[in-house]
Parts: C-alpha cells; structure tokens; sequence
C-alpha cells in the first residue's frame, strides 16, 4: 500500500470487512462459529482449542481447516468445494491447518502435504483459501 489512505478511509473499510464477516460467520454451523472465534480472534492455540472444545488434535486442525474453507465460500457467496477427487483430503486438510498456525507437525508431513499439493489442485487451492479467509477474519476483528 502507498500508505496514502486517511484514517477515515481505513476505518470505514474496516466497516465493511467486519459487516461482511458478520454476515458471512452468520451462515456457518455453531461448531465452526465458535472455532473461528477462538482461533482466529483470541488466537488460541490448537493445544488450548482442544482443551476447551474437548476435542483431540486431530479434529481441531480439521475442524479450523473446514471452518476456514466455508468462511471464505460463504464471503464469496457459494459453496465450500467437496471433497470428492482428492483421497488424502483430510489428511491434507490437518497438515495445512497445522502449517498455517504454526503448529507441531508429526514427522514427514510438511514434506508430504507440499508434494501432495503439487499434485493435488483442489488441495492447492483450499490452502490458498484457508489464508484468504484467516486474513479476512483478523482484519475484520482486530482490535
Ligand atoms: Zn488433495
């Protein structure tokens, strides 16, 4: 950015961001609604997550990964892709969940989910989408 935009500008963009956030978080399932919440707004760790949630770590990183995926279709006004075409999605869907938070991942899977991806176009872009909708998430809430 040229950094020439007034306060006033950024601000009411801000606005709009979180008035389509709103509008956007809405429509999820409350189990996704909540994750968002305490990922992406309190910045919560997967550890904590699964502690609060009662989850294991496994199902955190899945859950993030889906939640992110039906935020950025639902911010664009369609569908999250299916599954269908890709045989590993779920175990792609941790890996890049985990890459993204900056979270441990077991040996070998960072490795394995960048070859993956190579080969894998919808797993490709849901890693793209994921960043999309964590970025539309923090702006809009930010303090
Ligand atoms: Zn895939």
């Amino acid at each position: 950015m040229s950094g020439g935009a007034s306060s006033g500008d950024q601000s009411s963009l801000r606005e709009a961001v979180a008035a389509e956030l709103a509008a956007a978080t809405a429509r999820l399932a409350e189990p996704e609604r909540q994750i968002l919440e305490l990922r992406e707004h309190r910045r919560l760790s997967h550890a904590q997550i699964a502690g609060e949630l009662e989850l294991d770590d496994d199902a955190v990183a899945e859950l993030i990964a889906r939640a992110r995926l039906e935020l950025r279709a639902r911010l664009r006004g369609s569908e999250p892709e299916a599954d269908a075409g890709c045989a590993e999605r779920r175990r792609a869907l941790i890996a890049l969940a985990r890459r993204q938070d900056g979270e441990l991942l077991a040996a070998g899977e960072d490795d394995w989910v960048r070859e993956h991806m190579a080969g894998c176009p919808p797993c490709e872009r849901a890693h793209a989408a994921m960043y999309e909708a964590s970025a539309c998430y923090r702006a809009a809430t930010q303090p």
